[in-house]
Order: structure tokens, then sequence, then C-alpha cells
């Protein structure tokens, strides 16, 4: 779909995923007429997981988005979304399951509501942004130049990957990076499962994880974890808890029937390499914010990460221009939040609009 880019636009919001379109929504409905740029399909984005409608789109169930309990969506999906954008198993009218909101689904209905208040869309990727004046100055990969008064970036963050073919071959059958959104579903309930890293998110997963799991390997290429001492003490005091010190994940093994059935460990420190049985494989090995557009533009922490300017404000280091979800979230990096977060800014952008006399 192509938003018309011509003119000054009171509000563009780059980025796809529950931040972005929160936030189109509140300034759809504030009469602010936003553009999202929603993100561009190309081969390269599928490889980085950074594809329009964000990380989201790439999970399955989502259990712990408020309002959507499990039960039967069908009908609902099939007269809420256009039919070119319904999710397959509608179409094909299969004989599925009743389950809860999918991250596909959710991500839909977002965009669809954002749309229903006049949102509209760019496909398209920004490539390169100048905020030194007024108006700003956006790139894009396909579309051209775009104006605006102000600008909300939602182009969220993408999780850190190992990068073994076989990861990629059995993601979404057994592969995550999300365990709190993929740790409760029945492929991994009472089974054996394996978490790579050794930060605070790695052994948070862990410990999540017990709570379903029969049992968590953790393994960590060092000997020493760089998590926190209270997430290391927790961890390690777990029965259900085993470490593997000095290692790394080889290969994922499994098949296409089965999904993961085991991964093969090397050893960081010269031992032998070892298979270890597991029905699953999750990574906490860190996530990288999608900011690559913004360095030398925008105040970002050491990691990458948009920093916010004033307490409890999506505010950044240039007057105009706000952030909203995983961009600017190190921390919570959850659907909700990023989405309130989405709120936050539109409230923001509308109120700064309104004090520059500009809407
Ligand atoms: P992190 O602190 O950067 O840790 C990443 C871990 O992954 C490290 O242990 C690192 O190993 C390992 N790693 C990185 N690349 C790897 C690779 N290619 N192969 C194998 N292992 C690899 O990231 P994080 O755990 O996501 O935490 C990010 C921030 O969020 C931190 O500030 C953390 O405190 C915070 N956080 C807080 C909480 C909480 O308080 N509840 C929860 C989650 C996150 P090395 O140690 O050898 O470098």
């Amino acid at each position: 779909m192509a938003g018309s880019t011509t003119g000054i636009q009171n509000v563009v919001i780059v980025g796809s995923g529950p931040a972005g379109w929160t936030a189109a929504i509140y300034c759809a409905r504030a009469n602010l007429n936003p553009l999202v740029v929603e993100g561009a399909i190309t081969e390269e984005n599928r490889m980085k997981g950074t594809l329009p409608l964000g990380q989201l789109n790439l999970t399955t169930e989502i259990e712990n988005f408020p309002g959507f309990p499990a039960g039967k969506l069908r009908e609902y999906l099939s007269t809420a979304l256009p039919e070119d954008r319904q999710p397959f198993w509608i179409l094909d009218k299969g004989n599925q399951p009743a389950h809860g909101l999918t991250g596909p689904e959710l991500m839909e209905l977002m965009r669809q509501q954002a749309i229903n208040f006049g949102a509209r869309i760019l496909t398209d990727d920004v490539t390169k942004v100048n905020f030194t004046g007024k108006p700003f100055h956006l790139e894009t990969l396909e579309n051209g130049p775009i104006q605006a008064h102000t600008v909300i970036i939602a182009t969220g963050a993408r999780a850190n990957w190992l990068g073994l073919p076989s990861e990629e071959r059995f993601k979404n059958n057994g592969v995550s990076a999300c365990a709190v959104c993929d740790g409760a579903l029945p492929r991994f309930r009472n089974k054996a499962l394996v978490v790579v890293g050794g930060g605070d998110s790695a052994v948070e997963e862990a410990s999540y994880l017990t709570k379903f799991a029969a049992k968590v390997y953790l393994v960590h290429r060092r000997d020493k974890l760089r998590a926190s001492k209270i997430m290391e003490k927790r961890a390690l005091e777990n029965p259900k808890i085993e470490m593997c010190w000095n290692s790394a994940v080889d290969e994922v093994l499994g098949t296409d029937a089965d999904g993961v059935t085991g991964v093969r460990l090397m050893s960081t420190t010269g031992a032998p390499p070892r298979e270890v049985a597991v029905s699953g494989m999750f990574l906490g090995i860190g996530h990288t914010p999608n900011t690559d557009f913004l360095k030398g533009v925008l105040e970002l922490d050491d990691k990458g990460y948009i920093v916010w300017k004033k307490m409890m404000r999506t505010n950044t280091s240039v007057d105009g221009v706000f952030a909203a979800g995983d961009v600017a979230d190190n921390n919570y990096r959850q659907a909700i939040t990023a989405a309130g977060s989405g709120c936050m800014a539109a409230l923001d952008a509308e109120r700064w609009l309104a004090a520059e006399g500009i809407h």
C-alpha cells in the first residue's frame, strides 16, 4: 500500500510493531493523518528479521496480551481483515483447532485498526534521516524523500541468533528467541530444553522455562555468568537447571516432522563434543536495536538503543522526534509495553504539534 508522501506530514511513524501501530491509532484518532513507513519486504530484511510487523510476526501464540484469551477467533478474523491479509488457514478453511491469537494475527489486527482510523501506510524502509532543520527529512528506499513536522521512531529490535543453518531450519519448529512468548506451548511442556547465553535474559529465560519444562540445560560459552548475582543464584539453585559451562551449540538436531530433537555441543576449552536430547532451543544472547540509520543523529546508548531524554516521556535528543517500543527499551521488551509507549509517543507528538502551533 502506498500513502502519499508529498507535502509536509504532521507525523511520520517509522516501524510497524505494536509501538508503531498503537502510535498510528492514536495519531489517526487525533486527526493528525499519520503516515506509517512500515518497512520494505526485501530478502535483506527477511534475513535480518526486520520485515514489516516486527518480532511478533515471527512468533506463534500470544497468551499474555490482555484481551485475547484462547478461543474461536476464526470467524472474527475472517470478517475483520481483508481477504488478502487473512492468515492462510482461514482461506484454506482447514480443520484447525481453536487457539488464541497468534503474533502475526495480532499485528494484522493492529494494522487494520490503524487503517480503519485513517492511517496511511508506505511499505518501504527509511534509509537515512536529517533532523538538523525543520521540517525533518527522511529518505526512503523506493519512494523518495519525505518531510515531516514530527517523527516517531518505532523500529524495534531484532533478536540475536547464532547464525547456524540448522537454527534457521527449526525456527518456529522448536527454536525460539522468546521464552515468554513460546515457552508455555504444548510442544515444550514437560520436555528437556536448552537455553543459550549467560546474561540476565538467558538466565531469566531458563528460570521461566522451568515452570513448564522437565529440565533446562543452560549453555554458556564461558565458565562464569554475565547475569546479575541475584539471577545467577536463582539459576544455580534451581534443581531443574543444569549448567553446561564452556559450551557452544554447534548444530541443532531434528526432523521436519518432529522439530528439534537435540543439540550438538562443542566445548570452548577443547573437551570432546557431545549431543544433548532436547525438544527446544531458546536463544538469550541479546538483542540489537534497529537504529543503524540513526547513528550520529539521535543520542543512542552504548548498545545502540535510543535514549529517552525526559523521565517517563518519549522525547529523544532531537526536539520533535519521539521513540517508542523496543528501539528505546532494553529492559521490558514486551508487546504490551511497546504498545503502551506507542500511545505515549503519539500523545507526546500531538502535544508537541499543538505547542508549536502546527496542529
Ligand atoms: P547481555 O547482557 O548482552 O548478555 C548476552 C549473553 O549472551 C552473554 O552472556 C554473552 O556471552 C552471550 N552471547 C552473546 N553472543 C553469543 C554468541 N554468539 N554465542 C553464545 N553466547 C553469546 O544481554 P541480555 O542478557 O539480553 O541483557 C541485556 C540487558 O537487559 C542487560 O543490561 C540485562 O541486565 C537486562 N535484562 C535485565 C533483566 C532483569 O533484570 N530481569 C532481564 C533481562 C535482561 P558472554 O558473557 O561470554 O559475553
